[in-house]
């Protein structure tokens, strides 16, 4: 029998502070912003992990100093109460160790967000920090499913695109609007299905798909999940009570929360 399960690194927090090489809008609701920076250096991610992530540390609107947030000497960052940073998750798209680039994709949902209003406006030049976080890797995986939305998007185009070419499964991504579908690189292996409007919220479109996650015997399958929490929280009740499927073969984060800001509520609760 092969070997399975799954890792789970958080990662060490190496500050670095960054700054943006070039933006611009990939879909409608979606800005790409790439970051660079002598600070780069030595930053790596598992390319292979399932929606490898850093923790942002966003900068109020138009701030331009290069050299923001500093660093006291007990190692604590010190700002004016101004200069303040957000803490964000965001995924890492992609990084070219050769350029130093570091891509983030981020869903512009309004200006009630620091990340959001931030990454709308970005433009070359302009500062932001990162602090390194993890990623999931499950290994002995004979299926995947995917499911996520809009914020999800970008984890699930990273993980696909790294996927070994043999892998088999099912990629389900529900959005607001058509015109932020992308076109995503998978294994031939993988289908990827498109669920458009909001009414595709509704839990019963969403348990058709859910079939797809039922194991078949022996099978070793493993359910990732990034989405709104009411939804992640459904899907983490049906992956328990519905699906019986042990702790170690899913994964399922909320990715936010309607109404609340990110460090006001729990990622897997
Ligand atoms: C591991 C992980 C990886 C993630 N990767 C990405 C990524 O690559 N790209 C990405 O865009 N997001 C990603 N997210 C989600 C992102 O962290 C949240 O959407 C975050 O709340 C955005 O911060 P903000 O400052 O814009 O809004 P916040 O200050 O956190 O929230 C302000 C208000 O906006 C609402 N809000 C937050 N996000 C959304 C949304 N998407 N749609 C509508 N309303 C929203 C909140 O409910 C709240 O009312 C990821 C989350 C996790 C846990």
């Amino acid at each position: 029998m092969k070997a399975s399960g799954i890792i789970h690194n958080p990662g060490r927090g190496t500050f670095r502070r960054l700054q943006v090489l070039r933006a611009w809008r990939v879909t409608p609701h979606m800005r790409r912003v790439v970051l660079t920076g002598p600070e780069l250096a030595g930053f790596s991610f598992y390319r292979q992990g399932l929606g490898p992530y850093v923790k942002l540390l966003v900068p109020p609107l138009n701030l331009k100093d290069p050299g923001w947030p500093r660093i006291g000497e007990s190692g604590a960052i010190e700002c004016p109460v101004d200069q303040r940073p957000s803490v964000r998750t965001y995924t890492v798209r992609d990084f070219d160790e050769e350029l130093q680039e570091l891509t983030i994709d981020f869903v512009l949902h309004g200006d009630e967000g620091p990340a959001s209003r931030w990454a709308a406006k970005a433009e070359p030049g302009d500062s932001i920090a990162l602090l390194e976080r993890g990623f999931s890797h499950p290994y002995g995986v004979d299926r995947y499913v995917f499911i996520g939305d809009h914020t999800a998007l970008p984890a699930i185009a990273q993980s696909l695109e790294n996927l070994p070419d043999d892998s088999r499964g099912e990629a389900v991504i529900c959005l607001g609007d058509d015109e932020d579908k992308q076109h995503l690189r998978a294994p031939p292996g993988l289908s990827v299905t498109w669920l458009i409007g909001e009414k595709t919220i509704e839990l019963p479109s969403l348990m058709r798909d859910l079939k797809l996650a039922s194991a078949e015997p022996g099978e070793y399958l493993f359910l990732w999940v990034g989405a709104e929490a009411r939804l992640a929280r459904f899907l983490r009740s049906h992956a328990k009570d519905g699906l019986s499927l042990p702790k170690d073969q899913y994964s399922i984060l909320n990715y936010w929360r309607r109404g609340f800001a990110e460090g006001s509520f729990e990622r897997s609760g």
